[in-house]
């Protein structure tokens, strides 16, 4: 029988493959369709400075609660998102309510900044450039607030479409992160070409920093290699109280995790934002002891 049927193992999985195509094209109308229908909302999750406990900014961190599918990470619906050329359109959408809101909160605390994660998708769009300068100018935030964090794999798979309207962009005042550092291409030669300002230890460098000599050592790197090039540093995925002194004993200036505060629905932020100004670093650091 098997013979007869010649190349079996396609039909074999053809049911399944068959339901995936389905799945992501369903998938493609869900997504248009929240765009559409406002079922994409916005969390924030403050980058606190190390230092003093202050909130130096929020990063911007996109949510679906889909009527039919209930809660879809961005993990998985973002790259479906880049696959069907939505993610322009859910890009603007993120930019421009961000903005805005961020607007909003810098009457209570003026040096907030806005970080947003950009798609390399995005970033080749021929007018991404004035995009982000339309989602500013609508908000009235200055351009200076703004950090855009794009990814390592981003930056090494389009480095010339990218880096123009990165410059362009640069000259107008918006700053530049490298996200998930670390995780990506091994090439560090984009350092030097890019005008970036900020990089973000990935998590996984982290979450390991409390186990081994080796991990602090590569932490260590990252943190000296930020310095040495006058970068920002930020550390994401602080956990707990040993990953946060940790990282403070390297001279880490900024961190993120559920350790220092979760990402927050936006009606929650300024008590978030407000608590953080106000407590001392003893009060961050020994939070665990104190509790
Ligand atoms: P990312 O930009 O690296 O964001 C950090 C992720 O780590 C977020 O997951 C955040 O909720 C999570 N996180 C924060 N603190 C901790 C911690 O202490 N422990 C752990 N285990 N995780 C922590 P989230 O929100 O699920 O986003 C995942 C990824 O999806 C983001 O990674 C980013 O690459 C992408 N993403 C999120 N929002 C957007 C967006 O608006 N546009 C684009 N293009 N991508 C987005
Ligand atoms: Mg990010
Ligand atoms: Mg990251
Ligand atoms: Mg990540």
């Amino acid at each position: 029988r098997a013979k007869k049927d010649g190349p079996g193992r396609v039909l074999v999985y053809q049911p399944y493959m068959h339901a995936e195509a389905l799945d992501r094209l369903s998938l493609r109308g869900d997504l248009q369709r929240a765009l559409r229908d406002g079922e994409f909302r916005l969390q924030y999750q403050p980058l606190i400075r190390l230092a003093d406990g202050r909130a130096a900014g929020v990063e911007a961190l996109i949510r679906w609660n889909s009527p039919t599918r209930g809660f879809v990470s961005p993990v998985d619906f973002i790259p479906i998102a880049e696959e069907f050329g939505l993610i322009v359109d859910i890009g603007q959408w993120v930019l421009e309510t961000s903005a805005l809101q961020v607007a909003k909160w810098r009457r209570d605390f003026p040096d907030l900044g806005l970080n947003v994660n950009v798609s390399g998708h995005q970033l080749v769009h021929p007018r991404f450039a004035d995009n982000v300068m339309r989602a500013l100018a609508i908000a009235g935030l200055p351009s200076s607030a703004v950090t855009l964090e794009l990814t390592e794999s981003v930056l090494m798979s389009e480095p010339d479409l990218g880096k123009s309207a990165l410059n362009v962009l640069r000259g107008l005042g918006v700053q530049l992160s490298i996200d998930d550092f670390g995780t990506g291409y091994s090439s560090l030669a984009y350092l030097r070409e890019l005008p970036v300002d900020e990089l973000k230890i990935d998590r996984a460098f982290i979450a390991r920093a409390e186990l081994t000599a080796e991990d602090l050592a590569l932490v260590r790197t990252i943190v000296e290699l930020a310095q040495i090039l006058g970068l920002r540093v930020v550390a994401e995925g602080i956990e707990n109280a040993a990953q946060l002194s940790a990282l403070r004993g390297l001279g880490c200036g900024y961190g993120q995790g559920y350790h220092l505060c979760r990402p927050t629905d936006p009606e929650f932020m300024p008590d978030r934002l407000a608590d953080a100004q106000v407590e001392s670093p003893v009060g961050v650091l020994d939070h665990r002891s104190t509790a």
